[in-house]
């Protein structure tokens, strides 16, 4: 790592910031925030008024879009983005590798004269026709219909992004095959809000609550990551190929002083972070905080939250724009689940509520009668949803990376269970057993008469330990890997609480049969029986415990700890049903996203082994080589010289390097292996090949140990982590 090392310091200490600084009194926040965004000021600004106006109900009230309007608008959007720098516009979509794609044409067409026009007509805004066979469909699609096509999503609105070079226009849409199935995180999300409002608006029509808008989720995701010096990543093929290092001896200081955490940021970085923000606010990212992470070069970005569809698209503008700003100031941005072992890894808190921009968060208790007991029957939806559905909602996070993490002592473990905090679990205690005057305080639960006692919002002892967590008008959900798009989860979810919505308002309009005086005494006798058939799944104490993984199993709660175990629940009667009877996905759309899941871990765990052996054919074995040689020279010397002598570091390394010779030749006999499908050649990755990589790691991390620094050509887990 002498070189690497070398590098790095040099590019720390020679460092300049490479822009001029952000300033909100030279530029006004006004003036740069969404300044290449087409926005609704923008829209307002340059559509004609009736344009705007059927426009805009397509935004905000989900009516269908007027495909008359498409050509108007595409010609003030060229206007726009070409006054503003643009040559090139692209369909952005979000294919089920969790990546976001971009496919760019000019707005360059000729004119058949020999000269050109810039052109951009409403067919091109709406519809776009990539080549869908790059891109994993899961057997949707048929090898003879290959294409698949992109179309525009109003929703969420076109954006500019910038490069030295040039400008050019993105477009955010859904990706769907011709036949119509989807082929994208986007459509499954945008039909999940659908499902979910339907079911809402139900639920709100029984409280007599009206509201013009329609109701969806609501997601703010707190962003982690890890930034090293880009001369480390690049001398190690492990960080560089597969985002997260297969080998390193534990360093001799790690998290353990407890000294990072909000720390002071350092200068390079929040220098980086000046400038990533900068980035996202052109683009209309609301990012808000930035801080030092727990784990040594780990720091965390977090957004204000936003609709679903909005936050969603912006969390994947997040993720690009950390990459991409990483390398201008000398460093790469690790988004990796575990880029390295033995300190926390990476995660990304989705805090989701449901609601609108009326009514705001329904998981608000609000301050009168009336909210309260609203409230109480939304939550209740919530617990509910999470006990049916747990395993669902741990499998939208399973993935190779996550799976590093979930259940290490620093992430939710992998048993889905709710916190509400010792009040709110009281407030539901006493409707389970209806003795509603056993309550503490002032709080009476004759709800709809009286209020519930204020709840603490965001109380500072929050229980970091529980994977769905209530904080005060929403919960968190803390499974979200770092590196995966957060529609996945927000789909279960969406889908999940539309369940529950269905449940309890078909329950509810059976006992009032329409007479709102019915109302209170219906809840009452609801909330008790959701209590009684669900409140097994919420938990308030420490979920990393030993205790609580006995508790849960005695509670019948579903312990999933790997990819291949949590995956196939996508495929069981439960979770199938559940995802037709709301439209979100047809029978072949969940089952092609179990398989395109598995193979990616397949994939992912493949490439990782087969970086092992290389890495520790090729860089390992020389480097402990040279070393024994040199031992052998001295052994040799010092008996030339008539000195007596052990040779124990020698016969150490020796027996080390031999060790790890035969760990590689095992862990390459176990990958020829034929599995007899998709799920059965993951289960052979979690439980034959991720121990024999470990096995191999393990002898090369103690050969690290004792090998001369100077011979060591890998960077350590020291001079990555705290060169900085
Ligand atoms: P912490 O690190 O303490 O959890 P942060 O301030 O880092 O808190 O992140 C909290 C996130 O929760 C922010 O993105 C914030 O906008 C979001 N949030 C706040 N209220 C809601 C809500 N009603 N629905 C969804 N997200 C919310
Ligand atoms: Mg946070």
């Amino acid at each position: 790592g002498i070189q690497a090392r070398l590098n790095a310091i040099s590019a720390i200490t020679n460092y300049t910031p490479s822009a001029a600084p952000m300033n909100f009194a030279e530029t006004k926040p006004t003036e740069l925030f969404g300044c290449n965004v087409f926005n609704d000021k923008v829209m307002k600004d340059r559509l004609p008024k009736t344009v705007y106006k059927s426009l805009k109900k397509t935004i905000e009230l989900g009516e269908k879009l007027d495909p008359s309007i498409a050509d108007v608008v595409a010609n003030a959007m060229k206007d726009w983005a070409i006054e503003k720098g643009a040559t090139h516009f692209t369909h952005v979509f979000y294919p089920l590798t969790g990546l976001t794609a971009e496919k760019h044409d000019a707005f360059l067409v000729p004119d058949g004269k020999g000269g050109a026009l810039a052109e951009f007509s409403g067919k091109l805004l709406i519809q776009g026709e990539p080549d869908a066979s790059s891109f994993p469909s899961g057997g949707l699609r048929a090898t003879f219909e290959a294409r698949g096509y992109t179309a525009w999503d109003v929703t969420s609105p076109a954006y500019l992004l910038e490069n030295p070079n040039g400008t050019f226009l993105c477009i955010p849409t859904a990706f769907v095959s011709w036949t119509g199935e989807a082929l994208d995180k986007k459509t499954p999300l945008l039909r999940a809000n659908q499902a979910l409002n339907k079911q809402a608006q139900r639920v709100l029509k029984l409280f007599g609550t009206e509201t013009r808008l329609p109701v969806g989720s609501f997601a703010g995701a707190e962003q982690e990551y890890f930034l090293i010096d880009r001369n480390f990543a690049f001398a190690r093929p492990d960080l560089h190929i597969c985002g997260r290092s297969l080998f390193g001896a534990k360093p001799a200081k790690g998290q353990e002083f407890e000294d990072q955490y909000f720390g002071v940021i350092p200068r390079r970085v929040l220098s980086f972070m000046m400038e990533v923000e900068r980035e996202l606010f052109k683009l209309g990212v609301p990012v808000k905080t930035r801080h030092n992470e727990v784990a040594p070069s780990q720091y965390e970005i977090a957004p204000i939250f936003e609709t679903s569809n909005l936050a969603t698209d912006h969390n994947q503008m997040v993720m690009t724009v950390l990459r991409s700003v990483a390398k201008r100031y000398g460093m790469v941005c690790l988004l990796h689940e575990k880029p390295f072992a033995g300190i926390n890894g990476s995660g990304k808190h989705l805090n989701y509520s449901i609601g609108n921009a009326e009514l705001g968060s329904l998981f608000d208790p609000g301050d009168s009668p009336h909210e309260n007991a609203q409230f109480l029957v939304f939550c209740a939806a919530a617990i509910r949803a999470v006990h049916k559905y747990g395993a669902l909602l741990r499998a939208t996070v399973a993935s190779a990376s996550n799976d590093h993490r979930l259940g290490a002592n620093e992430a939710p473990p992998a048993i889905m269970s709710v916190y509400l905090g010792a009040q709110l679990a009281d407030v539901f205690e006493q409707f389970k057993t209806g003795k509603v005057n056993g309550c503490k305080k002032a709080c009476v639960m004759n709800i709809g008469v009286d209020v519930l006692p204020p709840l603490p919002m965001d109380p500072g002892d929050r229980n970091r330990t529980s994977p769905f967590a209530f904080t005060g008008n929403r919960f968190e959900f803390r499974a979200v890997g770092s590196s995966m798009s957060i529609a996945g989860p927000q789909v279960a979810l969406n889908t999940m609480m539309a369940e529950s919505l269905d449940y309890i308002a078909t329950e509810l309009e059976k006992a009032t049969k329409g007479d709102p005086a019915k109302l209170n005494d219906a809840v009452q006798k609801l909330l008790q029986k959701i209590m009684k058939e669900h409140d097994k799944v919420i938990f308030n104490g420490d979920g990393y415990s030993e205790e609580w993984h006995k508790e849960a199993e005695k509670r019948g709660l579903p312990n999933l700890k790997t990819t291949p175990d949590a995956l196939p629940v996508l495929s069981t009667p439960e979770v199938v049903k559940l995802f037709t009877s709301y439209g979100v996905f047809s029978e072949a759309e969940v089952k092609s996203r179990e398989e395109i899941y598995l193979e990616q871990y397949c994939k992912t765990v493949k490439t990782e082994a087969n970086l092992v052996i290389r890495m520790a054919r090729t860089i390992i074995f020389p480097a402990a080589m040279r070393y024994q040689g040199e031992l052998a020279a001295t052994c040799a010397n010092l008996k030339a010289a008539g000195h007596d002598y052990k040779v124990v570091t020698l016969e150490d390394v020796t027996a080390k390097l031999r060790a790890m010779q035969a760990a590689v030749g095992d862990l390459e006999k176990k990958l020829e292996h034929e599995a007899a499908s998709t799920h059965a050649e993951a289960k052979h990755m979690c439980d034959v090949i991720l121990p024999a990589m470990l096995k191999v790691r393990e002898y090369a991390d103690a050969l690290e140990a004792v090998v001369a620094d100077d011979l060591w050509a890998l960077p350590s887990y020291q001079e990555m982590l705290f060169i900085k």
